[in-house]
């Protein structure tokens, strides 16, 4: 970090800052110039917080060149993380997953016999919302408790382990005893009390980014999990918002080889969600395998037209097994087993 001290700081001044980052932990140079004195910082700044500092008036500029999470970063954790989901292991090193699965539960059956075709496409997960965090009020809410009994159940059938979204943290016990990934989604990335609360478990988390949210805004909420003592955090890109009306969202393909260097956490492509148009749904999955995403998560429905929600990007589970099928082929090229 640089700190820049604007021209007449008096010299008190100067030393007051220079002696309260000390008192932080840090190691400091100080280059005096004609115009500016100029303060390097090292050391672990990820505590220092920049506003406080630029609030000072007698400071210029502050510049970081280096990040402010510590624990997801690659610098402090260099080995690529692997998180364990029931039998599965997410990761670099690891065959790449392919978690599919309906929007929401609709019930029992549907979802032994979605979770059976996504098994016998390839598929290693079963997603299903019970929960579901939906724009409009008067829109199907979700299946709640019946639906994550519907997923256990699911999950007794096939052995697939299963994925949900959790929205509140009321909602943790009853997570942490049936649910094997703990998916955060899009909207609540920055419910920091949510994320603080999934920090105290240790189940693994599927952390969305947000609609709207920075690559930096993101990793600093795998930070919160992690911060609080869960270390077992996944990301998931799902498409982010842009001026594009024709897809529901804008799939990053980019984040990808950025996430695998500032972090070390595996991160999975949601191209349902990035794209809601089924039609689009293959295309943008072998993209996201061929710039090394470690896994899919993709919505499968029998009955697409008459999906609860989310039925226009689903897809039939024949499309999800050809989808597979090709995934494999572009997984080999990348250097990945799937
Ligand atoms: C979902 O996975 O069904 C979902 C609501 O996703 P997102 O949070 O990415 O919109
Ligand atoms: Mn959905």
């Amino acid at each position: 970090m640089i700190i820049t001290l604007k021209r007449k700081t008096p010299d008190i001044e100067k030393e007051k800052l220079i002696h309260s980052l000390e008192q932080q932990g840090l190691r400091l140079t100080v280059s005096e110039g004609i115009n500016f004195t100029v303060l390097g910082l090292m050391g672990d700044t990820s505590k220092i917080d920049d506003k406080r500092i630029q609030a000072n008036q007698w400071v210029e500029s502050v510049k970081r060149i280096d990040v402010p999470y510590k624990l997801a970063s690659r610098s402090f954790h260099p080995e690529d993380s692997v998180i364990q989901v029931g039998n599965v292991t997410v990761g670099q090193s690891e065959p790449i997953v392919i978690i599919g699965g309906p929007c929401s539960v609709e019930g029992q059956q549907m979802m032994v016999h979605i979770a059976k075709e996504v098994k016998d496409a390839g598929g290693v997960m079963l997603r299903g919302g019970a929960y579901k965090p939906r724009t409009s009020p008067y829109s199907f809410q979700g299946m709640k408790t019946e639906g994550i009994k519907c997923m256990v159940n699911a999950r007794e059938e096939t052995g697939l382990p299963i994925v949900s979204e959790i929205m509140s943290a009321d909602k943790i016990d009853e997570f942490v005893e049936n649910v094997d990934l703990i998916q955060v989604g899009a909207r609540n990335m920055q419910n920091f009390e949510l994320l603080k609360e999934l920090g105290k478990i240790n189940k693994p988390i599927l952390l969305k980014r947000g609609l709207a949210n920075t690559i930096e805004e993101w990793i600093m909420s795998a930070e919160y999990i992690m911060a609080n003592g869960n270390p077992n955090v996944i990301l998931c890109e799902r498409g982010i918002r842009t001026f594009e009306t024709y897809t529901r969202n804008t799939l990053d393909v980019s984040v990808i080889p950025i996430i695998k260097e500032k972090t070390h956490l595996p991160i999975i492509i949601d191209p349902s969600h990035a794209t809601g148009d089924y039609k689009l749904v293959e295309a943008v999955s072998l993209a996201a395998i061929a710039a090394g995403a470690d896994g899919l998560i993709i919505e499968v429905h029998d009955n697409p037209e008459c999906a609860w929600s989310d039925g226009a990007q689903s897809l039939k589970p024949e499309k999800f097994k050809a989808l597979v099928a090709k995934a494999r082929k572009v997984a080999e090229v990348v250097g990945r087993t799937l």
